[in-house]
């Protein structure tokens, strides 16, 4: 059968709007497909900045969502011991807590803004070395340890230069080469993990423009930002000292968190 817009079209209409925008939202909607929630939308009168409204409302409570498995509900981790729990979602650290708290409000923050900060933090100094003359990026490194029963991927990003990067991603392959292999999952995830990071200790020559990596970095920094400013807001709402409260929560805004290092994505394997 061939899946024409035709066919998405008919398709559509026998679902109602929350489900096609929650369908827009999640990204895995083939062109076609896309494009012909979009026309049975219209239909429904939901375009312009209807349709806008209703995106970011449906990212947002996707961003919402808990999954009924022991997986942290922003990087999939197992949390099976010492969940983080938030407003009816498990969390496997603060770190992801905070970070799905931000990426809810930086679905509201322009494309454009991201990219235009984004290009700001390449040339700022480097927050590890502190010079200026090597483009900041949100490099990444991979790593793996064995331990008796099993092994622990992770895998993070960290905002610093490319000289920084690549000496920590070359670090992370060392780390990887020697305590990964002891077990068998290790076995597997230590060659995998030591290429990565090899790879990535080159990758980001040759970039004239942010990767996704530190465009993601640049919308929670507005997205940290905003949530100061709300927060200072509405303190100075009841608080006569509020104004000096709101100008400290929006400098420590700005200034990222010490850990650094992303728990982006925890896989043990047992
Ligand atoms: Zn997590
Ligand atoms: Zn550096």
């Amino acid at each position: 059968m061939k899946l024409t817009r035709e066919f998405f079209v008919d398709e559509f209409r026998q679902v109602d709007n929350e489900t096609l925008l929650q369908r827009i939202v999640a990204n895995r909607l083939s062109d076609v497909a896309r494009e012909a929630a979009a026309f049975v939308l219209a239909e429904r009168g939901v375009v312009g900045e209807q349709l806008e409204r209703d995106l970011v409302g449906a990212a947002k409570s996707s961003i919402r969502t808990s999954s009924v498995t022991n997986q942290c509900d922003h990087c999939g981790a197992s949390v099976a011991l010492g969940a983080v729990h938030d407003e009816g979602q498990k969390f496997c650290n603060t770190i992801c807590l905070e970070r799905a708290r931000l990426d809810e409000i930086g679905i509201e923050i322009p494309g454009n803004a991201v990219r235009d900060h984004a290009r700001s933090m390449r040339f700022a100094p480097c927050p590890r070395c502190g010079v200026r003359d090597n483009t900041v990026e949100a490099p990444a490194t991979y790593t793996v340890v064995s331990y008796l029963t099993g092994a622990r991927s992770d895998s993070g990003t960290a905002i610093c230069c490319r000289r920084c990067g690549a000496r920590h991603a070359r670090g992370a392959a060392i780390v990887c080469a020697l305590v990964g292999w002891w077990s068998l999952p290790g076995l597997f995830l230590t060659p995998a993990a030591i290429v990565q990071n090899l790879r990535e200790s080159r990758r980001l020559d040759g970039h004239h423009e942010p990767t996704p990596e530190l465009m993601l970095e640049a919308r929670r920094a507005l997205a940290r930002r905003l949530l100061a400013e709300r927060r200072g807001a509405a303190s100075a709402a009841w608080s006569p000292r509020a104004p000096r409260r709101a100008r400290a929560a929006r400098d420590s805004a700005d200034t990222p968190p010490q850990r650094s290092r992303d728990a982006g994505r925890r896989s043990p394997c047992r």
